[in-house]
């Protein structure tokens, strides 16, 4: 009984206005909002609103959830209107050649998986992801026939996977102390971008990228420089085709996107190539009910694969059945854990 309380209040409330927030924040990113206050900070909202060319009005309320959200900064002005600039956050994450730039997975979540949420309860109804409904396309493998079907699709999901890859690669690269390793091959290492971590984090690895013709060859268009001669890319279909030889096989945001069934298809292979002591390191969000990241990422992977996040333990036993031991797990601090498995 009794009036609610103040604090489950301001909870529920976040809850309901999740989705607002989200929005606000992919918004302002289409519109460059965090770009164009970066190279002109001071702007009040009729100047933001012409360089977007947006409304004043639109402008006004845009930038001020920005603000409430602790994106941007705006400094009130005696008889003026406020002018904004960006917060720390903003300058960190949201620019567009910021080294730690998440506006590729943005974009990502924008035109993808906002879309495929608004069918939340028909994946949670049918236990699959909702491509058709949300999009119109039939598809069987949703790398090859949805994500690949078109240039700008495939590079908008490219440049998602590379943006979460270099900021959360060397907290995969460093988990555990893999200097004893001369050769890694990163199966659907997509960019590049992890096995440019793990070479910069390792100076005696060398790491083939693996990953399907349509992805490896755009290989150039993140790595213009090809700065490093460590990482060579190799395109097939590790479902099918033989995979490079290695002593480290990395699979990075892989097992996710599978079901049981064609994660051991996978693991078989990689038990084939692999000789004792070879190891296998996993880089998933381990599902352990500690936040509410790793539960919302697997109804991610629900509205979007055939997959799931697993347990510790479910990556344990699928290790062990291919002869996979001494597992063990670093809880990062940052997007993804690492989990690493030995050949016995
Ligand atoms: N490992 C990268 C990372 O963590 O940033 C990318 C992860 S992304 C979720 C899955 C990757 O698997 C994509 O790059 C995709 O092209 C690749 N992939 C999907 N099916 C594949 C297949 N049959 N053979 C090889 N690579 C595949």
């Amino acid at each position: 009984g009794g009036e609610p309380r103040k604090e489950d209040l301001q909870r529920i409330t976040e809850l309901m206005d999740g989705f607002k927030a989200s929005k606000a924040l992919f918004t302002a990113s289409k519109m460059c909002v965090f770009d164009l206050l970066q190279s002109r900070p001071g702007l009040n909202a009729a100047q933001v609103a012409e360089e977007i060319k947006a409304s004043v009005k639109g402008t006004e309320c845009l930038l001020e959830a920005c603000v409430s959200l602790g994106l941007l900064r705006s400094k009130e002005r005696k008889c003026q209107k406020p002018v904004y600039e960006n917060a720390g956050l903003a300058s960190r994450f949201l620019l567009s050649d910021a080294p730690f730039s998440l506006q590729g997975y943005i974009q990502h979540c924008d035109k993808t998986v906002w879309p495929l949420f608004s069918h939340l309860e028909d994946a949670v109804r049918e236990g699959s992801n909702q491509h058709e409904k949300a999009f119109g396309k039939k598809s069987k493998d949703v790398f090859q026939d949805t994500f690949y079907n078109s240039l700008d699709v495939k590079l908008r999901f490219m440049n998602a996977m590379h943006s979460i890859a270099k900021v959360t690669g060397k907290a995969v690269a460093t988990a555990f102390d893999l200097s004893s390793f001369k050769t890694a091959c990163d199966l659907g290492g997509c960019t590049g971008a992890m096995a440019y971590e793990f070479t910069k984090s390792y100076p005696g690895l060398s790491v083939t990228v693996f990953d399907l013709p349509a992805v490896v060859e755009m290989s150039e268009h993140f790595h213009p420089l090809r700065t490093d001669n460590r990482v060579s890319f190799v395109a097939g279909d590790f479902f099918k085709d033989d995979l490079p030889k290695a002593d480290l096989y990395i699979l990075a945001r892989i097992l996710h996107d599978w079901p049981d069934e064609k994660v051991h298809v996978l693991l078989s292979k990689v038990a084939d190539a692999c000789t004792p002591g070879c190891a296998v390191l996993i880089a998933e969000t381990m599902l352990d009910g500690r936040t509410p990241y790793s539960a919302l990422q697997s109804l991610n992977m629900l509205a979007q694969t055939e997959g799931t996040e697993r347990t510790e333990s479910q990556y344990a036993d699928l290790l062990s059945k291919h002869g996979f031991g001494n597992t063990r797990v670093v809880h990062t601090t940052n997007f993804l854990d690492a989990f690493i498995g030995i050949k016995l």
